[in-house]
C-alpha cells in the first residue's frame, strides 16, 4: 500500500484545472468540488473552443452540399471519425458509428439482433449492468422469444466467472456486459468474458461509457465484436457517442432508422441502403458533438491516459482510507481491480441527507440508485453516495468531501 501522505505527482493538476473554466466557479458560496464525474465529466476549453469555432464558422449540413462550409464541416466530422478510430484502434473507419451516445449504440444493437435470435436462445447479461444494458436486452427478448439470463456478482461487486462458466452453452447467442461498472468502480474481465463467448459462438457487447474515461480500450486485441461509449463521459459533450462493430456484424444487422443520409437509392417499391457507416447514421447527425468528440479524445491523449490512470488510483486509495476512517461509513465495491469511484453509505442515515448537505458546502456527488438498480436490491439498500474522481480532481478536494461527510454525520444523528 503506497503512503497516503505522499504527495501526489504523476500529472500537473494544477495546470491541467486551468483548462476547466467550470472549476473555477462557486456553488452555495463555496468553491466547486465536482465529484460527479461518472454522471458526466467537464469540458476543457480546448472542447469547448471547437464547439464555439464551429458555430461560429462553418455551421452546416454534412455530406451534401457543394458549397465551401459543407465541405468544411463534412472534412472535420470525417476527421473526427479518423481520430476515433485510431484511439480505439479500429480496423476500418466504416466500423465507427457516431451515435447520440451509448444508449442509442445499444438500442441500435438490440433492435438489429431482434431477426437473428428465436425461441430458446439465450442472452446473459451482468449483474453489474447500467439500466440502459438492462432494459433493451428485455425489449429484445420480449421480441425474440430468447431468454435472459444473468451473470451473478459477489460481495466484492466482482462478477462471479465460474458462475458465468456454467451460463454459457451453445445456446448463447450474446452477452453483454460493461467494462467499468457505473455504480461501483469494478473494472470486470473482459477479455476473459469475451474468449469465452466466442467459445460457443456467442456475439459479446461491451458497454465501454465508464471505461474510456479512465483507460483506452484495443477493439481488436480485445476481440469485441461491439464497443460503445458517450463522449460526454469523457470530456465531450452530451449527445453524442460512438458505437464500434466488426465489420462482418454491421454488413449483416439491418439498419436501425429509415431516413436521409442512410439510403443508396429510394423508389417507392424499394430503398437500397448507403454503405457502412452511413447505414446507421439517419437524418443529421450532432456535427459539431461529433467533431468536438475528437477533439475531447485529442485532450484526453495528449494528457495521457497512462498518467491519468496512476493519478486516479492514488486518488481512489487516498479517499477509500480516509473515508474508512469515519466511523459507521460502509464502502459498496471492494473488487480488487476497480477506478476511482466510490459508493458508500452512513449508518442509519439516507443517502439523499448526505448529499444535500454536501452540495451546500459546494460538493457535487450522486446520490441514488445510479441507474443501476438490481445493484441496489442485491446490498438491500435504497441507494448510495457516490464519489467519483477525475484526473482534475484533487487531494485537497477529497479532504473537503471527507470534512463534509463528517458534518454531515454530526448533523443527522
Ligand atoms: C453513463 C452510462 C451509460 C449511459 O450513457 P448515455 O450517455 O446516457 O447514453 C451506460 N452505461 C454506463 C456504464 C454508463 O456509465
Amino acid at each position: 500500500m503506497m503512503k497516503i501522505n505522499a504527495p501526489l505527482q504523476t500529472l500537473n493538476v494544477e495546470k491541467i484545472r486551468k483548462d476547466f473554466p467550470i472549476l473555477l466557479r462557486k456553488v452555495n458560496g463555496k468553491p466547486l468540488v465536482y465529484f460527479d464525474n461518472a454522471a458526466t465529466s467537464q469540458t476543457p476549453q480546448q472542447v469547448i473552443d471547437v464547439i464555439v469555432d464551429y458555430y461560429s464558422n462553418y455551421n452546416a449540413n454534412i455530406h451534401r452540399g457543394v458549397h465551401t462550409l459543407s465541405q468544411e464541416a463534412t472534412d472535420k466530422y470525417e476527421h473526427a471519425r479518423d481520430t476515433i478510430q485510431r484511439h480505439f484502434n479500429a480496423k476500418h473507419k466504416h466500423e465507427i458509428i457516431l451515435t447520440s451516445g451509448t444508449t442509442h449504440g445499444i438500442n441500435l444493437v438490440a433492435s438489429g439482433f431482434s431477426s437473428f435470435l428465436k425461441k430458446g436462445d439465450e442472452v446473459l447479461v451482468s449483474a453489474l449492468e447500467h439500466h440502459s444494458n438492462i432494459v433493451p436486452w428485455q425489449m429484445l427478448c420480449e421480441r425474440s422469444g430468447a431468454t435472459l439470463r444473468v451473470i451473478p456478482m459477489n460481495q466484492e461487486g466482482e462478477l462471479i466467472l465460474s458462475e458465468y462458466d456454467k451460463l454459457l452453452s451453445d445456446k448463447t447467442k450474446l452477452v453483454f456486459v460493461n467494462h467499468i461498472s457505473n455504480a461501483l468502480g469494478t473494472i470486470n474481465p473482459i477479455e476473459e468474458i469475451i474468449k469465452k463467448a466466442h467459445n460457443v459462438g456467442a456475439a459479446v457487447l461491451v458497454d465501454g461509457a465508464q471505461a474510456c474515461p479512465h483507460l483506452k480500450p484495443d477493439v481488436q486485441a480485445l476481440d469485441v465484436d461491439f464497443y460503445v461509449t458517450s463522449a460526454h463521459k469523457m470530456c465531450g459533450p452530451t449527445g453524442v457517442g460512438m458505437l464500434y462493430g466488426k465489420e462482418e456484424w454491421l454488413k449483416k444487422l439491418p439498419p436501425y432508422q429509415g431516413g436521409g443520409e442512410m439510403i443508396a437509392e429510394v423508389t417507392f417499391e424499394k430503398t437500397t441502403y448507403a454503405d457502412l457507416p452511413h447505414k446507421f447514421e439517419a437524418g443529421t447527425p450532432n456535427i459539431c458533438g461529433g467533431i468536438a468528440f475528437g477533439a475531447a479524445v485529442d485532450y484526453m491523449n495528449n494528457i495521457g491516459f497512462d498518467a491519468i490512470a496512476k493519478y486516479e488510483h492514488e486518488l481512489l486509495v487516498y479517499a477509500t482510507q480516509k473515508l474508512l476512517d469515519i466511523h459507521g461509513l460502509k464502502i459498496y465495491g471492494t473488487a480488487k481491480n476497480k477506478t476511482s469511484v466510490i459508493s458508500f453509505n452512513l449508518d442509519g442515515i439516507h443517502p439523499y441527507d448526505i448529499g444535500t448537505i454536501l452540495d451546500k458546502m459546494g460538493i457535487a456527488v450522486r446520490t441514488g440508485h445510479h441507474c443501476a438498480q438490481p445493484i441496489m436490491d442485491f446490498y438491500q439498500i435504497p441507494g448510495t453516495v457516490r464519489a467519483s474522481f477525475a484526473f482534475y480532481n484533487t487531494k485537497e478536494e477529497i479532504d473537503k468531501l471527507v470534512d463534509g461527510v463528517k458534518k454531515a454525520q454530526r448533523m443527522l444523528t
